[in-house]
């Protein structure tokens, strides 16, 4: 799950990682207030910056200065409304514009290969890392951390030195390990500051230099949502896929793919098998979708309704297994599910397993196009969609 940066900015304070003060406006009145409470407290100028969870927002247009309460009012009434790679922006983010002095990336992810974390640090920072990682990838500087006691003091001195944060090296030490913390308070799979920036403050006429966070990015591992109360809360509805949410809501496991044949199966192993035979025979899979143990009549059918909102969806191949799952419920629910159908798909349908002979009974009384195994079910369904798009 991604959350947005006023999210992810929440979650590094908690960890103590410093980060200018900010306020989330949903209209530009609220912006300019917003601005002018900033402006109050100090600020020389503000910085506009839309909330939506891509990256890039600055190239589109979505992030900017503003010198008073006025121009923050018109920036946020621009940028409120915004498209920004197919996401409308619906709320900005407000916070006191930073004398940037030099900008660098600091970035953790987990790293399943060797099961750690992995600190990722760049002195070449606000670009997109990916630029750099794919031009210049000994820019990159790569520290594992310990499995059990996170980023070591040692470490976290590397990663400063090595970016040349050395006049900065308490500040960096404490943020390069603050950043591990977070990975591992709140499950995260990634943790993004892009860019930690030295800035400048000047007060009194003296001038002093510090490190500040000033874009956060983090992506939460979904299946460990249940052991962070409160995390979920986070979950930006705005941007969810309507797919996305229905699946949430029926609890089912369900990924979208590029193919044309939609599957409906139960269980992970087996729908990556569907998947895979799918593919063998010369098909590809529209999604991934587990309909889980214990499937119903009405899960069916409410499964049978995402896969058919996807318009490239030329047949569709249902394979399941009957365990707790009872068959029969199953066959019901493809029976009704195709009554309230509103698109004409061709299905094959392959039940074995607890009732599956009242299943196939029903199945073949509705007419029903079934299959005996897995390979010939796949056969079928790719035939059946060559057909439906007159590939044939
Ligand atoms: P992103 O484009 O979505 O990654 O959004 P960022 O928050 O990283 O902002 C993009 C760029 O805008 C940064 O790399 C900075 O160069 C600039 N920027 C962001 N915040 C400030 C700020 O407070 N002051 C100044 N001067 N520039 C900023
Ligand atoms: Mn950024």
């Amino acid at each position: 799950m991604k959350i947005q940066e006023a999210d992810a900015k929440s979650l590094l304070v908690a960890q103590g990682l410093p980060v200018p003060a900010w306020e989330v406006a949903r209209t530009a009145e609220e912006a300019r207030l917003a601005a002018e409470r900033i402006l109050g407290g100090g600020a020389d100028a503000v910085v506009v910056k839309a909330q939506v969870l891509v990256g890039g927002r600055g190239k589109a247009g979505g992030v900017k200065l503003a010198a008073n309460a006025s121009e923050a009012e018109a920036t946020a009434a621009r940028i409120l409304g915004m498209d920004i790679k197919g996401i409308t922006v619906r709320k900005v983010l407000v916070s006191g514009a930073a004398d940037i002095v030099k900008e660098f990336y600091l970035g953790a992810v987990l790293d399943r290969a060797v099961g750690r974390i992995l600190l990722m640090g760049s002195a070449e920072g606000g670009v997109e890392i990916e630029q750099v990682a794919a031009e210049r990838p000994e820019a990159i500087v790569r520290i594992h951390a310990h499995p059990h006691l996170g980023l070591l003091d040692w470490q976290a001195r590397q990663m400063a030195f090595a970016l040349g944060l050395g006049p900065h090296l308490k500040a960096a030490v404490a943020i390069a390990k603050g950043l591990v913390a977070t990975m591992l308070a709140y499950d995260a799979d990634l943790v993004e500051i892009n860019p930690l920036a030295i800035v400048r403050t000047t007060r009194d006429g003296g001038e002093s230099l510090s490190l500040q966070c000033l874009d956060a990015k983090i992506t939460l591992d979904d299946s460990a949502l249940a052991r962070h109360p409160g995390l979920e809360e986070l979950r930006d509805l705005d941007e969810e896929d309507p797919a996305d949410r229905a699946a949430r809501a029926e609890d089912m496991s369900f990924i979208k793919l590029d193919g044309t044949i939609g599957c409906m199966v139960n269980g992970a192993g087996l729908a990556m098998t569907t998947m895979d035979l799918v593919k063998r025979a010369g098909g590809e899979p529209a999604n991934f979708l587990d309909i889980g143990g214990g499937a119903r009549a009405d899960k069916v059918a409410a499964a049978m309704g995402l896969i058919l909102a996807d318009p490239k969806v030329e047949a569709i191949l249902v394979n399941i297994f009957g365990g707790i799952t009872r068959g029969d419920e199953v066959a019901r629910g493809l029976i009704e599910a195709r009554a309230q159908q509103v698109r004409d798909v061709p299905m094959v349908v392959r039940i074995v397993g607890t009732n599956a002979e009242e299943a196939g009974r029903l199945l073949t009384e509705a007419r029903f196009q079934t299959a005996a195994s897995l390979d010939e079910a796949a056969v079928k369904a790719v035939a059946a969609a060559r057909i439906a798009s007159g590939r044939a």
